[in-house]
């Protein structure tokens, strides 16, 4: 089956996400949008992903929860999690590998814990912006551990991204699939990156606030309706993003 998807959405607990990216209204554009499958990967965090797989099957909308975590390079990896309880177990390991440094709301903005009627239910007070102390050869196996799937984010973007910050792509990684943002043509990029061309691809909004949230244009084919599914399919890393 083939399966409209975005995987990389933040709600208002990443720092820089806007106000307005409640669990409710993410879910609510998103099915708009026409999308079937998404993920909300709020950076080095699982904590609104209970808010959010609750507002999702309400919708009738097949949700993982999901993070986007830096690493000690400072790279975005999105991690896919199978489980509430697996996104939590690997939220609070990636935690304890955050700097204790407090977020200053004015600065960088609040984090927001909602529930799923959409209703404040915490701040959280450690900044979520920082890299946790965490290496980009550990992140894949340490993902698979909890049954996810690890892919590195944006890898065509000039920060915080594999190429930018660390200039090349090991197949010894243990990666399966890249993300490349939705403003570069994959075939093209991989094409002029060694050891890329092959591999799976995905491309999704990283929406951070609602208008960003584009119409559904990418598919995944999975054998089933089921974030297991969703996550095989990406470890297996066939090329099932038909544009
Ligand atoms: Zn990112
Ligand atoms: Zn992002």
């Amino acid at each position: 089956m083939r399966l409209f998807y975005d995987l990389h959405l933040h709600s208002c607990l990443s720092p820089c996400g806007d106000a307005d990216m409640t669990p409710g209204n993410i879910v609510g554009m998103a099915a708009l949008c026409g999308l079937q499958l998404i993920a909300l990967s709020d950076h080095n965090t699982c904590r609104n992903t209970p808010a959010f797989v609750a507002c999702a099957e309400r919708a009738g909308l097949l949700a993982l929860p999901a993070m986007e975590m830096t690493t000690r390079e400072e790279i975005h990896i999105l991690c896919l999690l199978p489980t509430l309880p697996a996104a939590a177990a690997f939220s609070d390991y990636v935690y304890r590998r955050l700097p204790d440094i407090r977020n200053d709301e004015a600065i960088f903005g609040a984090q927001l814990i909602m529930d799923a009627e959409d209703t404040v239910i915490g701040r959280e007070p450690r900044l979520l912006a920082s890299a946790a102390d965490i290496g980009v050869y550990d992140v894949a196996a340490l993902v698979t551990s909890y049954g996810g799937v690890a892919l590195p984010a944006h890898v065509d973007r000039p920060s915080f991204s594999l190429f930018a910050n660390l200039g090349f792509f090991d197949p010894a990684m243990g990666f399966t699939a890249v993300e490349i943002s939705s403003y570069a043509e994959p075939e093209a990029f991989c094409r002029v990156h060694p050891g890329l061309e092959g591999l799976m691809t995905v491309q999704n909004s990283d929406a951070h606030d609602l208008g960003c949230i584009r119409d559904a244009a990418h598919v995944l084919e999975v054998p089933a309706r089921t974030p297991q599914a969703v996550i095989e399919a990406l470890r297996r890393g066939a090329p099932g993003d038909a544009g």
